[in-house]
C-alpha cells in the first residue's frame, strides 16, 4: 500500500474493511502458534515477563485489604470513569515525580492529563486514532516496537524509518527526513515521532540525554503551522540493570505540549491487570478521553483499586527492585551465553542492554532470519528454538526491510533455558552459515 489512491479507493478484499486489509497479520498470533505447535522448543521470542516474579502474595495483601472494606469493595466493581480511578492517577503523578526526580506541584500537569489506559497499548492506538488520517506520517525509529507498526498500518498511516545507532534513533536522520518530507510538500502530514525511550523493543538501545533534548528541540522547531507530536512510549523505564539514570523525553517538553508519555505497569507489575496510562498535553486530554469513552466507557475499575491499594501499601517500589535484581542475572546470562556460543560466529554482533527484556543480535547479511527463511525454519523445527525475526520491527515494504537480525528475549527462560536456547540458536545459525 504506497499511494492514497490505493488506501482510499481499493475495493475491499471480502467483507472485511480497508483498515483490516491496511494492518494485515499480527505476526504475534503466528509466533504464538509456533510455539504451540512446537511444544519442546525453547522460546527467545516471547515477550512475556517473567512468570516466577509476578507478584502473587503483593496482589493477594492488597486485595485483602480492598475487599475487607464491603464499601469499597462495592465500588471497585461498579464502573469507573473515563480517566480512570482518581486516586490512583494521583499517586502515578507522585511516582512520576519520584523518577523525575521533582516534586509534583513542579511536573505542570494536573491530574486530569493522566489517563488510565487498557495496558499502555491502547493509549498508543487511541493517540494513532485521534490524530492520523490515512496517509498521515509517522516517524519512527528503524527499527522499533513491532506491534505499534501494525496499529499504525491499520489506520492507513504512512510510516518514515529513522536510520539508528547505539544511541537510538538519529536525530540528524530525522531532520533529514522531515527536510525531504518538506521539500515534498508533506510537512502538514507529519503528526507524530514515536520514540521508545529505555531499552527499546527490540533494540535494547535507549535514546541518549543529548538526543532526548534535541528530539523534542526538533518536533517544536519543525511544528511550524501545526503540531507535531512526540509520543515517547516509556515502557521499560524502570527495568535499567545499569547504565546512565536517564531523564525522560517528556522533562524536555517545558510547555508540555509537545510529549504525549506513555506507561505501563506490565512489565513492572503484572501484564495480566492491563494497566497502563498516559500522561499527555492538555489540548489532547478531551480527544483522548472521547475516544476512549466511545471504545470502552473506561478501563477496568476493579484492578486501578487494587493497584492503588499496591501503592498505598508500598508495595510496588520493594517489587521493582527485585525484579531489576533478577533480571539483570538473566540478561546476564544471556550476554555470556551469546560469547559462548556466537563469540567465534564471524560476522555476529549483539547489543549490550541496560536494562529492558531484550538482546538484539545482528548475523551476516547473508544469513536470512526471515520468518519464512531457512533458518528460522532449522531454529524451529530441527533444534528447537524460537526468535522474533527482525523484519518484523522494521517499517516499509517487506522486500526493503533488514532480514538480518533476531530479536531475543530473556523474559521467560530462566538461566538454564536461556543457555540451552542459545546454544541451540547458535547451532542453527553455524548450519545455516555452512551450507
Ligand atoms: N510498548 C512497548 C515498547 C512494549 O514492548 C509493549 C509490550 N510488549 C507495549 C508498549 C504495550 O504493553 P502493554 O499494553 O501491556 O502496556
Amino acid at each position: 500500500m504506497s499511494t492514497q489512491q490505493e488506501k482510499t479507493n481499493a475495493p475491499p478484499p471480502s467483507r472485511l474493511s480497508l483498515r483490516r486489509h491496511w494492518g494485515g497479520d499480527q505476526p504475534i498470533s503466528f509466533l504464538m502458534q509456533q510455539g504451540v505447535a512446537n511444544p519442546d522448543c525453547i522460546s527467545l521470542a516471547a515477550g512475556l515477563v517473567d512468570q516466577g516474579s509476578l507478584p502473587a502474595r503483593e496482589v493477594q495483601a492488597a486485595l485483602q485489604e480492598m475487599l475487607a472494606d464491603d464499601h469499597v469493595a462495592k465500588r471497585a466493581l461498579q464502573y469507573g470513569t473515563t480517566h480512570g480511578n482518581a486516586e490512583l492517577r494521583g499517586q502515578l503523578l507522585g511516582h512520576l515525580a519520584g523518577l523525575e526526580h521533582v516534586g509534583v506541584d513542579q511536573l505542570g500537569v494536573d491530574v486530569n492529563q493522566v489517563i488510565l489506559t487498557t495496558g499502555s497499548q491502547q493509549l498508543l492506538s487511541i493517540v494513532g486514532e485521534i490524530l492520523l488520517d490515512p496517509e498521515d506520517i509517522v516517524l519512527v525509529a528503524a527499527p522499533t516496537y513491532f506491534v505499534y507498526l501494525g496499529t499504525l498500518n491499520g489506520l492507513g498511516a504512512r510510516i518514515i524509518p529513522v536510520a539508528t545507532d547505539e544511541d537510538g534513533m538519529r536525530m540528524d536522520a530525522l531532520e533529514a527526513k522531515l527536510e525531504e518530507i518538506e521539500a515534498a510538500g508533506d510537512l502538514y502530514r507529519v503528526k507524530l515521532i514515536y520514540l521508545v525511550s529505555y531499552y527499546e523493543n527490540p533494540s535494547g538501545v535507549s535514546l541518549s540525554a543529548q538526543r532526548r533534548a534535541e528530539s523534542v528541540a526538533i518536533a517544536q522547531r519543525w511544528s511550524k503551522s501545526q503540531r507535531i507530536y512526540i509520543l515517547e512510549d516509556a515502557a521499560y523505564r524502570e527495568l535499567r540493570y545499569d547504565g546512565p539514570e536517564l531523564p525522560s523525553i517528556w522533562s524536555f517538553d517545558a510547555d508540555r505540549q509537545t510529549v504525549i508519555l506513555a506507561k505501563t505497569f506490565s512489565k513492572t507489575f503484572a501484564p495480566g491487570l492491563r494497566i497502563g496510562f498516559g500522561v499527555v498535553p492538555a489540548e489532547l486530554e478531551r480527544p483522548i478521553c472521547d475516544r476512549k469513552g466511545n471504545e470502552d466507557f473506561g478501563s477496568a475499575n476493579f484492578n486501578q483499586h487494587l493497584l492503588s491499594q499496591v501503592f498505598r501499601m508500598g508495595l510496588y517500589d520493594s517489587h521493582v527492585a527485585g525484579l531489576r535484581e533478577m533480571y539483570s542475572a538473566k540478561r546476564d546470562a544471556m550476554l555470556h551465553a551469546a560469547e559462548t556460543y556466537f563469540g567465534d560466529i564471524p560476522g555476529v554482533s549483539w547489543v549490550h542492554p541496560h536494562g529492558g527484556l531484550y538482546v538484539w543480535m545482528t548475523l551476516p547479511e547473508s544469513c536470512d532470519t526471515s520468518l519464512d527463511g531457512q533458518l528460522f525454519r532449522e531454529a524451529v523445527q530441527t533444534h528447537g528454538v524460537m526468535y522474533v525475526p527482525g523484519e518484523f520491527s522494521f517499517a516499509g515494504e517487506r522486500a526493503e526491510r533488514p532480514n538480518h537480525h533476531m530479536r531475543l528475549s530473556y523474559g521467560v527462560q530462566d538461566a538454564a533455558g536461556i543457555d540451552l536456547g542459545m546454544q541451540r540458536l547458535a547451532a542453527a545459525v553455524k548450519s545455516v552459515l555452512a551450507e
